[in-house]
């Protein structure tokens, strides 16, 4: 306990309770005693097939024995072209080049530089400006944390972030207690894009960055609306639209990528989390023909066009579990699975609105939210809620107070009932 600092954890706490895995298969963790923990969080939305599949495991194995490591510049593999090729499949038409990164920040940041290299590629270098939204999570970079609509994670960090201004997020109150699609005023809120380019210029903006569903700060679904408008706005601008589908690819809204399930395409879409299954780091930003050819016919021969890359690009264990893991999901019709779990979980989880200490339970496809109400001090009843709850043998996200639930896809009718069980009964026992 002595060596390690935690991310994003109080550390003595920690040290003083320490919460630890030890094991997990399936839908379930097990902790240093064997005891079984339900996993109803996906991990941290990595592991929609759940825990620790044979088939990753071996493709792994496999891959360190025959090619463990090859440099990501000036030299490739097979298997990321493959890799290209089997997302580009996955992914909206047109949207089919792939960039290969390690993290959901590291896709944040990829993006936003492949933004300004295309604006700069078109001789229009004074599109530096990004537009992001409030209780955006764009990951812990500085370019995720300059488009970070969460609070914490910027004020600390606050005079080197700049370059990026923010539209409202698109929680109204009007949508209270509504499930899913079929909220209201989400031209109205899209237009916040437009009084952005009115102030500033849509000729200093390089691109507007929005999670389709704004995942890890409570699950706020889109109004009708509101992504077909701030596409419309983009496209008359000439500005990129740029999707995070860290949380929402790979079907958790229901479809491949939000992009299908909400029918709008974007210029970028980054993924990460479940690319591989959770097994390995890796990430991905998905980039447009036209971007993508624009930035590369602009550079003459033999010239490097895009000064980015990690060491880690495209590794060859981290391609062979992304290949494994797509067999997966294609193999189990996994998202397939979870859109038909959807429906049960949503009104499952809709049952704890009645409970005196829940604001609002919200969500979509197999990503949910129940928020509970403050105890005066912002997110204090949540931390005590989550400490509690691996306890009680349930694990998932919270952030502030609200406890994002998104289980693996191969959940079952009685694992959601599991859940709604150990989350109500934790509630009830929660200081009032
Ligand atoms: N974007 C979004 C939408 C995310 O939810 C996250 C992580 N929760 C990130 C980016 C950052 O990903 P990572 O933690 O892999 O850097």
């Amino acid at each position: 306990m002595e060596h390690q600092w935690l991310p994003f954890t109080p550390n003595r706490e920690f040290i003083a309770d320490p919460k630890m895995f030890g094991s997990a298969k399936d839908a379930w963790f097990y902790d240093l005693d064997g005891r079984p923990i339900l996993d109803a969080g996906s991990g941290l939305f990595t592991t929609p097939a759940g825990h620790c599949r044979r088939e990753i495991a071996d493709a792994v194995y496999a891959q360190l024995q025959e090619l463990d490591f090859t440099p990501s510049f000036l030299r490739s593999h097979p298997k990321s072209f493959m890799l290209a090729n089997r997302l580009a499949e996955l992914l909206p038409a047109g949207l089919d080049k792939l960039f290969f990164v390690s993290s959901g920040s590291e896709a944040i940041d990829t993006a936003m530089k492949i933004c300004l290299t295309y604006h700069r590629a078109r001789k229009d270098a004074s599109r530096t400006m990004f537009v992001s939204r409030e209780r955006a999570y764009h990951g812990v970079n500085f370019g995720g944390v300059a488009l970070a609509g969460m609070i914490n994670n910027r004020r600390h960090f606050g005079g080197i972030v700049t370059g990026a201004v923010h539209m409202r997020h698109t929680w109204l109150p009007d949508n209270l207690n509504v499930t899913g699609q079929g909220l209201h005023g989400g031209r109205e809120l899209a237009d916040d894009l437009l009084r952005l380019i009115q102030l500033h210029g849509a000729e200093n903006i390089a691109a507007c960055v929005v999670e389709p569903v704004a995942g890890s700060t409570g699950v706020l679904v889109p109004p009708v609306g509101y992504l077909e408008r701030l596409r419309e706005l983009c496209t008359a601008h000439g500005i990129l639209l740029v999707f995070d589908e860290v949380i929402c690819g790979f079907g958790r809204t229901g479809e491949n990528f939000a992009s299908q399930t909400f029918g709008v395409t974007p210029d970028i879409i980054t993924m990460a989390k479940a690319i591989t299954n959770g097994a390995i780091p890796m990430a991905a930003v998905a980039v447009s023909r036209t971007v993508h050819d624009t930035i590369v016919n602009a550079a003459a021969d033999g010239a490097i066009e895009f000064f980015h890359g990690y060491t880690w690009s495209a590794h060859p264990a981290a391609c062979a579990a992304a290949l494994a893991t797509l067999d997966i999901y294609r193999d189990d019709d996994l998202f397939a699975r979870g859109r038909a779990m959807s429906p049960i979980l949503l009104d499952a989880l809709g049952s704890l609105r009645e409970l005196p200490l829940v604001a609002e339970v919200r969500g979509i496809g197999m990503l949910a939210c129940v928020e509970l109400k403050s105890d005066g001090a912002p997110g204090r009843r949540g931390h005590l809620f989550q400490k509690r709850l691996y306890d009680a043998g349930l694990h998932l996200k919270t952030t502030g107070d609200n406890a994002i639930v998104s289980p693996p896809f191969i959940f079952t009718a009685e694992q959601v009932a599991q859940t709604v069980q150990i989350l109500k009964q934790t509630i009830l026992e929660l200081p009032q």
